[in-house]
Parts: C-alpha cells; structure tokens; sequence
C-alpha cells in the first residue's frame, strides 16, 4: 500500500540509522491503512560497503510497524553500529488483496531463497497466474499467495536469461514492466547491482525525492528512449540522497523538497549516484524530460 526506498550515495549512515529513516518513512504513510510491513536492507557485517551489498536481510512482520520495528531490534546477527558508505533499503506496508496477512505474503519479495533480486509493490497485477505458471514451468518456486511474487521471480528469469553480462539494472526492470498487467508502483533492489536502486510505476503513482549535496545540475532529467538496442546517451545528475514514495510528501519532505514526479512507465534508475529515466521508444509523440518539482 506504501513504499518507500531511501539511497544513501557516499553519505555514510549506520544501519542503524539506515533502519530509522525506513521506519520513520512508513510511519509517515501509516494513514494509508495497512495489515503488514517489511524492510530490505544490505545484510553484511564488513568493512567494504561492495561486500555487504553482496547479501540482502530481509525482515518483515504481520501488523503494526511497531512490531516491525521490534523486530528490527530482536536480529541478532545484524550489527546496528556497522557505517555504510552507500546503501539502498527498501521498505513497505502492506494492504493485501492477493494472499493473506502474514510474514510470507509480506513485502519485499524475492526472486529466490539467496534474495538475489527483491522488490515492494503498490497495486495489483492481473496476470500474475499465467505469469506464475510460466515461471514455475521454468523451474521457479513460489512461497508466497502473493501476485507481487511473480514479478520477483520474473526479474531473476530476465537476469538468468540475460544475453550479455553488462546488462543494466533499469533494462531488466524495463523488460520486467512489458511482461506485466495491472497497475503497479515498483522499487528493487539486488545483490547484482550493488547501490543501485530501480523504480518504475503504470497507474499507481510514485515520485522520487532527489537531494545533492553538490548545487543540481539541471532542473529538468532527460528522458532516455530505447529503440531495439540503440540507447542515446544521457546527461544525468548526480544525486547524493534519493527517496521514491507513495503520494506522502510528509515522508519525503525531512529529507528534501525537491521532487520528480514519475509518469506511466518511466523506468527510474540510480547507478553510481546518477539518476537516469529510461522508457521504451514511443513510436507517435515524444516525452518532456521530467521537471525537478519544489515542494512548499
Ligand atoms: N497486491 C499486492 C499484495 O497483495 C500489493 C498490495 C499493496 O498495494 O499493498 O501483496
């Protein structure tokens, strides 16, 4: 029902401090009704922030985000104290329509028992069965009564079946949104793409807050297209901070006012602190680029 995702570039931060801006965030979006909530944050215990990006901690909890958060509190093997020069975390609540509340139903799911691939969800897919059916025919296996599963599993078999090795995160995810039916608002995360965060929506909305510690480049984000393979070349911005969220300016506005508003199957993408949006090539009619807002 809620998202919420929070990147923090070469801005170190505790996890400790990674883990309250997340449940502060889905506080923030506690008027929206829910029945569970769940977080994904970078699950090791090192030094180098590239190794700790390498696993993925999930925790999610039936009910209130109180009890989320006393579950936060309850992981033993996670180090609070651990600094992270770059991290992504994902956070969400959650008002089931497919499956019942549980901790398993709960987001974010994952593409596999390794959380190699995980993602939140606002909304519903439609075609999630003969999704499921196919992804299972492949060998995939579900644990969840969820629709959103589907979409986990489906970015892994993108990846799986990738056919070059540098294939970028937002083009998986592109690839991912052809395939799906229904109205979703998206953010993932991955063990693949370390730092990187991807979101995307079609008929839920979802904007992104962008902070720069540097004075901002550019007031507007270039939109790149991709037509077949050719993809033109992008002049992006460096972000030091950035958040999506659902609709709540009150969970974004304590980290920044500057805002964009994602459109119908923007692919937004932050890779090494650089924010792109991406959509497939639109054969009639062109795109704006996508305005920097200022919230009041
Ligand atoms: N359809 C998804 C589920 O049941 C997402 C629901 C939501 O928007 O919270 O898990």
């Amino acid at each position: 029902c809620g998202i919420f995702a929070y990147l923090n570039y070469h801005v170190p931060k505790t996890r400790r401090d990674i883990l309250e801006i997340l449940i502060k965030g889905l506080r923030r979006l506690e008027y929206r009704g829910y029945d569970s909530a769940g977080v994904g944050i970078d699950g090791g215990n090192n030094k180098e922030w590239e190794s700790n990006a390498k696993s993925i901690q999930l925790i999610k909890q039936r009910g209130k985000v109180k009890v989320l958060d006393e579950e936060v509190n309850k992981q033993q093997d996670l180090d609070l104290d651990i600094e992270f020069d770059v991290h992504l975390g994902i956070a969400h609540t959650r008002w089931a329509t497919h499956g019942e509340p549980s901790p398993v139903n709960s987001h974010p799911h994952r593409s596999d028992k390794n959380n190699e691939f995980i993602v939140i969800h606002n909304g519903i897919i439609t075609n999630y069965k003969d999704l499921k059916k196919f992804l299972e025919s492949k060998g995939y296996e579900f644990e969840s009564e969820t629709d959103t599963e589907s979409i986990a599993k489906l970015v892994k078999y993108m990846y799986d079946n990738r056919e070059n090795d540098d294939i970028s995160f937002a083009t998986l995810v592109e690839r991912v949104t052809q395939q799906l039916e229904g109205a979703f608002a998206l953010v993932f995360k991955s063990v693949h793409y370390p730092g990187e965060a991807v979101g995307t929506r079609r008929g839920s909305p979802l904007l992104m807050g962008v902070r720069s510690d540097h004075k901002l480049s550019a007031d507007h984000i270039p939109v790149l297209y991709r037509s077949g393979k050719e993809k033109k070349s992008c002049s992006a911005l460096i972000c030091l901070c950035l958040c999506f969220y659902y609709v709540a300016y009150s969970a974004v506005i304590e980290h920044t006012n500057r805002v964009i508003f994602l459109e119908d199957d923007d692919v937004a993408a932050v890779s090494e602190g650089r924010l792109s949006i991406h959509r497939i090539k639109r054969t009639v009619g062109d795109y704006p680029a996508r305005a920097i807002q200022t919230l009041q």
